[in-house]
């Protein structure tokens, strides 16, 4: 049976570490170097702009340009999508008595909830059990978040750099000295055209990766400084919705089962969650872990059958759908977290390195929160003047003295126990959660995504019809999406092209924006795989299942204002 590890995309994460190369006088020089305006790199940026306000003494040694932060989407919030049920907690230390939550941009506090188990046809409600307790959590558009959270950023002196992807992670003798960040300007085949612009070196006393999933200089830099955990990281995919709607819903909704399979042998395990969006608008979403052995799965094409639900149905019975999108989660937890979260001038945080609580589906908290404490390290480290290798542990220390780290101790096996199946894994999760952690399972081995064997079904077959107004097809949920993406820019996927046909299938079934066709087959029974890269949405799936992501020109992907 073909796995897609089998076929490895040509990839050197070598190719993506360099010294600076402009020339001294050239070179951009900022004090803290932030990749990222997600609510990791808002929220370092943000304490970064507190302690200099509180310690002006400190300015000259940060420099003209204290803190930046680089973001490849449009604009800040252009390429944050989420749930997004926000633990307060985070948020509520980082701002102290500056705001208050009814301050922040959000669409209130969770009122209610319900759990069902979904059969095709009925709903059986259930007691939310402990890690779906929403009480006390505030519902956000992750997007309008990132909007809000960048617009303190810059008031409190960050200056941010949309439009501007990181590709390479700036090295010299041993240590991080800043990024490169992308040419704009290239065609297909790399040629320059007339509004080409060479990318910068921009170096920096401290570089904080605040990429979140998938991120690609992150990678770079956990192979590079030997940093990755004792497990592999493994990911969910999930693809969301937002929808106008007639009637507002009054509670946060999970639903588990239908449509996914119990059987062990598919490997499927994933929830939906529908969210409140004030009173004229819900979001909508499926998450899946790609761990998942069926070719033919599709997480987009299951959400549309979602909808068909009765009880969804009704609940977007005369809506309209106005945004839709699609991310990958890490689910690895605790056991995949990375040796170290530093190394000579490198800070990581946030979804990077895998700060999720699977469970409760959560990670905002814990991105604001490492966010946080990386630019305390950062801070303390530049107040002592000086930023060697043990300079910045003390950010590794502050994580492990945080609920970060008792959070996702706690839950530390959950991911894993699921590879058992559904009912198994539930019974499995259910011990763990009621003993807060203290059931002791053994240490789960987790099993890298793309390792998985595939096998083909015909699942494909009874996905629903698009009818453009409940459901629809893949290419009008990427024009949802926003995607402007130029079609004649530099393809960012790496994949292997020629692969069995079960690969292709698998990528051209999973990728949620039509990226990839099963082209041609060849004399020895492998197919080519097409690749249309301009409809990528930057979800991140394509690496845990075999390619590699690379960040396209600063500015293409995604325009999100509300996921
Ligand atoms: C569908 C879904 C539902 C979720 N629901 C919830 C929920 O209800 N509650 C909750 O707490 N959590 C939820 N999560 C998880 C949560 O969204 C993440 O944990 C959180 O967004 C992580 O924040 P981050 O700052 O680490 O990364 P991100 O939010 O991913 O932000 C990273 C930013 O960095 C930018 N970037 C990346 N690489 C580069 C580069 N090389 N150069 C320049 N810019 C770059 C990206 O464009 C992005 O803007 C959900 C996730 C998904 C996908
Ligand atoms: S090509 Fe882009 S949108 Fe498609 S799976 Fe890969 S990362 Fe996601």
């Amino acid at each position: 049976m073909a796995r897609p590890s089998n076929f490895p995309p040509p990839f050197s994460a070598r190719d993506y570490i360099a010294e600076p190369t402009d020339p001294p006088d050239e070179r951009i020089e900022v004090g803290v170097l932030v990749v990222g305006a997600g609510p990791a790199g808002l929220a370092c940026a943000i304490r970064l702009g507190q302690l200099i306000g509180e310690h002006p003494e400190m300015a000259e040694r940060f420099g003209e340009v204290p803190v930046a932060v680089l973001e490849k989407g449009k604009q800040p919030g252009s390429h944050l999508l989420s749930g997004a049920v926000v633990n307060p907690r985070a948020l509520r230390r980082l701002f102290g008595d500056r705001f208050r939550m009814q301050d922040l941009p959000s669409y209130g506090p969770v009122h209610g909830e319900s759990v069902y188990v979904l059969t095709r046809r009925s709903a059986l409600p259930i007691p939310p059990p402990p890690p779906m307790r929403n009480h006390g959590n505030w519902v956000f558009s992750l997007s309008e978040l990132g909007r809000f959270l960048a617009e303190q950023a810059e008031e409190a002196g960050a200056m941010i750099l949309p439009e501007t992807a990181a590709q390479k992670l700036l090295v010299s003798h041993g240590r991080v000295v800043g990024v490169r960040t992308g040419d704009k300007g290239r065609n297909r085949e790399g040629g320059e055209l007339g509004n080409f612009e060479a990318g910068s070196d921009l170096v920096a006393k401290v570089t904080v990766l605040a990429e979140g999933t998938q991120g690609h200089l992150t990678g770079v830099a956990l192979d590079r400084f030997d940093l990755r955990g004792e497990e592999p990281q493994v990911w969910e995919l999930a693809v969301k919705e937002v929808w106008k709607v007639a009637k507002p819903l009054d509670r946060v909704i999970h639903t588990m089962g239908w449509p996914l399979r119990a059987s062990k042998r598919y490997r499927e395990f994933g929830g939906s969650f529908i969210y409140p969006m004030g009173d004229d608008m819900v979001t909508i979403g499926l998450v899946v872990g790609l761990d998942y052995r069926d070719a033919s799965l599709s997480v987009h094409d299951l959400l549309q059958e979602l909808k068909t639900h009765p009880k969804i149905r009704k609940i977007l019975a005369g809506g309209e759908r106005v945004e839709w999108g699609a991310k990958t989660i890490p689910s690895g937890g605790f056991n995949s977290l990375p040796r170290e979260l530093h190394a000579p001038g490198l800070l990581l945080c946030g979804d990077g390195v895998g700060m999720v609580n699977v469970p409760r589906l959560k990670g905002i908290h814990y991105a604001i929160e490492s966010g946080r404490l990386a630019a305390e390290a950062a801070f303390r480290a530049l107040q002592r003047g000086e930023t060697p290798a043990s300079a910045l542990s003390s950010y590794d220390d502050a994580v492990r003295d945080s609920f970060i780290w008792s959070d996702l101790h706690e839950v530390r096996n959950m991911r894993q126990v699921f590879q058992r199946g559904f009912f198994v894994g539930g019974a499995l999760a259910s011990a763990m959660t009621m003993s807060k952690g203290r059931a002791e399972l053994g240490k789960l081995e987790a099993e890298p995504d793309a390792d998985q064997p595939l096998l083909v079904t015909d699942r494909d077959k009874s996905y629903p019809a698009p009818d453009g107004k409940l459901t629809f097809d893949k290419l009008s949920s990427v024009f949802a999406s926003g995607n402007k993406t130029r079609d004649d820019q530099p393809n960012h996927i790496r994949i292997e092209r020629r692969v069995p046909r079960e690969v292709a299938q698998l990528w051209a079934h999973m990728c949620p924006a039509q990226v990839y066709e099963v082209g041609r087959e060849d004399d020895d029974g492998t197919v080519t795989v097409d690749v249309a890269p301009s409809n990528c949405v930057q979800c991140g799936a394509i690496t845990a299942k075999g390619g590699r992501l690379t960040p396209p020109e600063g500015g293409s992907g995604p325009e999100y204002t509300v996921t």
